[in-house]
This record gives C-alpha cells, sequence and structure tokens, in this order.
C-alpha cells in the first residue's frame, strides 16, 4: 500500500484526517512509550461515532484484538484491526483525560488534555461535536483486576511499533498523542513522545 496521508504528532498535540473505505490507517509510537487516544467519526454525520460501549458488547470482550472490527454507535464497523505490533495492550474502558482529570491528580493551572484536543480537532475539520465519546486508547495499559477494580499502568509499546486498522466507512480520523504527565498513562517518567498517524491505501 502507498501512504497518502502522514501525520507526526508531537506527545500532547493532536492530529486529524479524513479517510476513505478500504483505506487503512497506521498508528505508530515513534519513540517509545506514548498513549494515542482515536475517535472515528461518519465523515458524513459526526453523531455516529466510534463507540467502546457498543464495541465491546458486539465482541464480548474488553478490548479488540487482530481481526476484530471497532464498532459505531450505531453497531456498524468502522475500523477493523489487521496489524499489531505492539504486544497488543490497549484500553477501551476509560476516558479521555480533561481538564477536571488533571485539577483531580492536583495539578492547578492550564494544562492541555484529550478532551480538549477533541474539540479543537473537531473545530478545524469543521464537524460539529454532538458529544465527547470516549477513544480507543491505543497503547494504554490498564489493568483489570479479579475484584473488578482498574488501574492504568505504564504501556508496554515500544518505539516504532504500530496498531493498524482497515477503514470500513469514510471517516473522519481524530488522534490525540495524550499530555499526560502525572499518571502512570505514558511512562514513569512523566514525558510525552510522538505519535505517527498514516493513512495507506
Ligand atoms: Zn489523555
Amino acid at each position: 500500500m502507498d501512504v497518502k496521508q502522514d501525520i507526526r504528532i508531537e506527545g500532547g498535540d493532536w492530529g486529524q484526517m479524513h479517510v476513505s473505505k478500504g483505506d487503512h490507517i497506521r498508528i505508530t509510537a515513534l519513540e517509545g512509550p506514548q498513549v494515542a487516544d482515536l475517535w472515528a467519526f461518519d465523515d458524513r454525520d459526526s453523531a455516529i461515532f466510534l463507540s467502546a460501549e457498543h464495541t465491546r458488547s458486539t465482541l464480548e470482550k474488553l478490548m479488540p484484538a487482530v481481526g476484530d472490527a471497532l464498532y459505531s454507535n450505531r453497531r456498524h464497523p468502522m475500523l477493523t484491526v489487521v496489524e499489531d505490533t505492539s504486544p497488543g495492550t490497549h484500553d477501551f474502558l476509560m476516558s479521555a483525560c480533561d481538564p477536571r482529570r488533571y485539577e483531580i491528580l492536583g495539578h492547578q493551572g492550564y494544562h492541555k488534555s484529550c478532551a480538549e484536543n477533541l474539540c479543537k480537532a473537531m473545530d478545524a475539520a469543521g464537524a460539529i461535536a454532538h458529544e465527547l465519546p470516549s477513544p480507543f486508547n491505543t497503547f494504554q495499559n490498564v489493568e483489570v483486576r479479579a475484584d473488578a477494580s482498574i488501574t492504568i499502568i505504564p504501556p508496554k509499546v515500544e518505539a516504532g511499533q504500530y496498531i493498524e486498522m482497515r477503514v470500513e466507512s469514510d471517516l473522519l480520523i481524530i488522534v490525540s498523542a495524550c499530555p499526560m504527565d502525572i499518571a502512570m498513562t505514558n511512562g514513569p517518567d512523566g514525558k510525552t513522545r510522538p505519535i505517527r498517524l498514516e493513512c495507506l491505501s
């Protein structure tokens, strides 16, 4: 496949692209552990979007793997995972980080967040944000315990590893290289790193 679009997203920033049915998108952790929040919206109707709860209930699992589709809030497949060179640890349970999350963690003043990045990307794309869906948190490592408690632990993804998905309908794709530098989301060193977002066709 040829690279049709190629965006480098610095740690804490966002990128967006329009993709067509049959394209592939590839998300790469360029320089080491970094979570990339992924949203997908129907390109003609942003009220139709990638839905964590519809995907979990359709797949009957917490997290999609190679061969699994990711479903919309109308339960149609939007993306299908075709390759994953990372350890396959992703998260479809947690909401995006937002200003209140940083406040709860003790941060004072402004902090970038994935929720704000989503809003900026929707504005840039000229799309209406009917609501802020929960993202597919690629490379995020969430431990689910037998007592049903959950904790974010450092990601396992290493530099150069990627997840690739086939696009099942025309979509607006938005990715936020999560700005979290307090919780373990991006690892214990409190650093954020760049993400590469490619469209292949
Ligand atoms: Zn985030």
